[in-house]
């Protein structure tokens, strides 16, 4: 009898671990499909899943066709580094996406609202504090402006450089720098966007701002909010827009490498 219950508890051990056996193969069968399906997705796959997004900025009431237009053209998910694995509908999904070093590309609604809210002209020269992807410069590059784009941690700066490059955004200029000081060799700017937040404007991009220049820039610590500023006259008219988050503006340089991201 009691030989006989040892011989029961024994199978049901084997046939526990052959379950387990089965979960776990089926787990990395499962991992490994995902990994090759990330460096496979189809071309007709991306151009959807654009395609949904600019539907959904439509029904957000983005209503400028030319940016829709530039939102529907720029490949989002060549911006997000390829070791991060992007999909279809997580590149595309309204919400940030993360590009390393703790950093994100804004949502695609943020970078429309944005965009709008600064009734952009073709030739314009704008100045991007935060560069981050290189995404958001692209969508300005793509509506005919010159960028002038500053990006404070190096790899990400390089990275961004090399897409912009690859996609022919030949008037997007990075620097790897620190954007409290701006970028005084092409000022004054008809355009300041800042896609970091400080805890209020710096002084230097109020300078830098062209006379009946604009500028949109998310301000505070935790609790944020976008303000629009324009210069009028030598004085600035400020108004406060929509809640948002941003991360935060850092001052001096970082040598950060703590990301999957490489550099060249
Ligand atoms: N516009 C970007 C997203 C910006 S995320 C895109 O389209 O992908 C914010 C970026 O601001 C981060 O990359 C961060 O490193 C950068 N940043 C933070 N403080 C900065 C500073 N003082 N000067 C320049 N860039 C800064």
């Amino acid at each position: 009898m009691i030989q006989y219950r040892i011989n029961i508890i024994a199978m049901s051990i084997q046939i526990t671990q052959f379950c387990y056996c089965l979960i776990s193969i089926s787990f990395a069968f499962l991992c490994f499909s995902c990994a090759c399906k990330a460096a496979n997705y189809t071309g007709t796959e991306w151009i959807e899943a654009r395609e949904i997004m600019v539907d959904q900025l439509r029904a957000y009431r983005i209503k400028d066709e030319k940016i829709l237009a530039a939102m529907g053209k720029v490949k989002r998910h060549l911006f997000i580094p390829a070791q991060l694995k992007p999909s279809p509908s997580y590149a595309y999904g309204d919400h940030p996406h993360p590009i390393g070093f703790d950093q994100t590309i804004s949502q695609p609604y943020i970078v429309a609202y944005m965009t709008e809210r600064l009734e952009l002209k073709p030739g314009e020269k704008v100045l991007e504090i935060g560069t981050g992807s290189g995404y958001q410069a692209a969508i300005l590059a793509e509506l005919g402006t010159t960028v002038y784009s500053i990006e404070i941690i190096p790899l990400l700066a390089d990275h961004a450089r090399k897409i912009l490059k690859a996609e022919k955004h030949e008037s997007v200029k990075v620097m790897t720098g620190d954007g409290y000081k701006g970028w005084p060799e092409y000022a004054p700017f008809d355009v300041i966007i800042v896609t970091c937040a400080p805890d209020d404007v710096p002084q230097a991009l109020i300078d830098q701002l062209k006379e009946g220049g604009r500028m949109i820039i998310p301000v505070g610590s935790g609790f944020q909010r976008l303000d629009i500023l324009r210069k009028k006259e030598g004085k600035i008219l400020r108004t406060n827009d929509i809640p948002v988050r941003f991360v935060p503006m850092v001052h001096g340089m970082t040598t950060s490498t703590n990301s999957p991201v490489k550099g060249k």
